[in-house]
């Protein structure tokens, strides 16, 4: 039996490409975007009395990852990529019917539009739902996890003079805490775990429309080294 579904709107994100986008939501607390609804979902009646709301469910389709041929196993980069498990034990994006979901904080409410932060979704996502967030059913105080256990540990960002300048500005044009989206989203260590990172070797993603490259000058360190208008991808 199949069931159609279809986008109620569309993630407009700070995150431009896959790589670099926190493995959670609410990691990146700087990582912000716009829902964009489509219509009839864009009357304001389908958003009355979510201004009382403060964080949402997105329920959303991993558009970049769909594949024909469902996997029982994957391999969660949180594990190092190297170790699979059963795909409903994983919150892995390669899924049966590639459904994610995250809480997400909503900051404001607009005709149309929802503009929320925390977010943990590529730009372009299709969103198939939102949902009030419910702390008092969706906050289980002890609830377990023994796969992941503890949100990721932190590794230590530092900017070259120059990359903080350019960081500044552009954070000036776009009107949006790029400094910390950068700090926030670098510090959970985008790499691959099996990566040993040399230190010649330059790693790169898109926030907004720049680009920013670091690279590892010793373990646990990163350093930016520039943050320069994005250049168009092929
Ligand atoms: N919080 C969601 C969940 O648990 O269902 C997503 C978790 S998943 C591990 C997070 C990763 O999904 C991000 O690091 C990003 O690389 C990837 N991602 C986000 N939006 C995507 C999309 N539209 N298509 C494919 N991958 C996406």
């Amino acid at each position: 039996m199949t069931y159609t579904v279809s986008p109620i709107g569309f993630m407009r994100s700070c995150f431009k490409e896959k790589f670099a986008i926190p493995r959670q939501p609410q990691l990146a607390p700087a990582a912000r975007g716009v829902l964009e609804l489509v219509a009839p979902f864009d009357h304001a009646d389908a958003l009355q009395g979510l201004e009382q709301v403060s964080h949402v469910w997105l329920l959303f389709l991993f558009h970049q990852a769909l594949e024909e041929k469902p996997r029982l196993k994957v391999r969660p980069p949180r594990l190092g990529g190297n170790q699979s498990m059963g795909v409903f034990a994983t919150r892995a994006t390669h899924r049966p019917n590639g459904i994610g979901q995250s809480v997400v904080k909503l900051d404001k409410v607009e005709p149309g539009r929802l503009w929320v932060s925390g977010i943990d979704l590529l730009d372009g996502t299709p969103v198939l739902d939102v949902k009030p967030y419910v702390p008092y059913a969706d906050v289980i105080v002890n609830a377990s996890n023994s796969i992941a256990s503890a949100a990721p540990l932190l590794i230590l960002v530092e900017w070259e003079d120059n990359a903080l300048l350019q960081a500044r500005e552009h954070a000036q044009r776009l009107a949006e805490p790029l400094i910390e989206l950068i700090e926030q989203c670098l510090a959970q260590d985008p790499r691959p775990a099996y990566q040993i990172p040399a230190p010649e070797r330059r790693y790169g993603a898109q926030f907004w429309d720049v680009d920013v490259r670091w690279h590892y000058p010793q373990a646990g360190v990163i350093r930016v080294l520039e943050v320069v208008a994005a250049t168009p991808r092929t």
